[in-house]
């Protein structure tokens, strides 16, 4: 979070009615050289003059209007305010995330989840990626973890910045990307690890993520889930579905992502699955 920069007020308090200065964001995401601007509807009038300003203040190429991410695909449908080309690269924690910013998630609130998978990839395991994105949280296994990775994504169009995104941070030998369903993935008995990186309905998923699991291996579960259910889930329902195939499962870890709406939070559970 920033402060609004005096030079953008200083700019706009000459242009807008003074009880609108006081709404102008005060907070912003910056993603590489693409900027998301969270505006009030009373701005709408004002809203690519604003933009205009915010983009030459803090230098960026694009200007989006936050909006709502949905779907299966998890797509973002942000109004493009200033600017036309919302491709950009991003770098963090020395990984190059290269995406169309108005079409594709990239949430700041995950960061600690890419940086944390970064520290828990083991050299040479393999990991299966289910809810692969641009490689949000499988591009630092391979490249810090030095993880071989096989990374699944089924939107097409996210899916080419994924492979764009392996040759960038040049772990083409590591990693291999499926523009498929995860539930149509052959592989069977494979991985080490699993991640699971998705909301809402990811317990959907478990029996094909057993499938994919060694007969030891660990999965990193995400979901949703609301505040009354928890702690209870949503270990219990993993570990019902998990029994139903034969699995026991341990909860090593419980993490909480961001709260992802009024009374309802994203988490992530380490779980340790074995067939019994
Ligand atoms: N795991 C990353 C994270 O936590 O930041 C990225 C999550 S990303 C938003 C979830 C991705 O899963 C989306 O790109 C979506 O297109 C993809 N997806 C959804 N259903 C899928 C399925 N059945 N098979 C493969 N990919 C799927």
């Amino acid at each position: 979070t920033q402060l609004i920069k005096p030079r953008i007020r200083e700019i706009l308090s000459r242009e807008l009615p003074p009880e609108l200065v006081s709404m102008l964001p005060k907070h912003w995401v910056q993603i590489g050289d693409v900027l998301i601007l969270p505006l009030r509807p009373e701005l709408e009038p004002y809203k690519h003059r604003i933009a205009e300003v915010y983009a030459e203040v803090l230098g960026v190429k694009a200007v989006l209007r936050k909006g709502r991410i949905g779907g299966e695909f998890r797509e973002t449908n942000y109004e493009l305010l200033y600017g036309s080309d919302t491709v950009t690269v991003h770098i963090e924690n020395g990984i190059r995330y290269k995406l169309d910013v108005a079409k594709i998630m990239f949430s700041p609130a995950n960061v600690k989840e890419r940086v944390r998978m970064a520290k828990v990839a083991k050299p040479d395991e393999l990991v299966v990626d289910m809810f692969a994105g641009i490689g949000h949280l499988s591009l630092p296994m391979a490249v810090h973890g030095k993880a071989r990775v096989i990374a699944i994504e089924k939107s097409p169009y996210t899916f080419r910045f994924l492979v764009e995104n392996i040759e960038l941070n040049k772990v083409h030998d590591r990693m291999t990307a499926y523009n498929i369903d995860n539930r149509d993935f052959p592989g069977e008995n494979i991985a080490d690890r699993i991640l699971m990186g998705y909301v809402v309905k990811t317990h959907e998923f478990i029996p094909k993520a057993l499938s994919i699991a060694k007969d030891e291996a660990i999965i990193h579960y995400h979901n949703t889930v609301p505040e009354r259910l928890m702690p209870k889930e949503p270990f219990e329902t993993f570990k019902k579905t998990a029994r139903e195939y034969g699995y026991e499962v341990e909860k090593l870890n419980e993490l909480i992502i961001k709260r992802y709406a009024p009374g309802v939070w994203h988490v992530v559970l380490d779980l340790k699955v074995f067939k019994r």
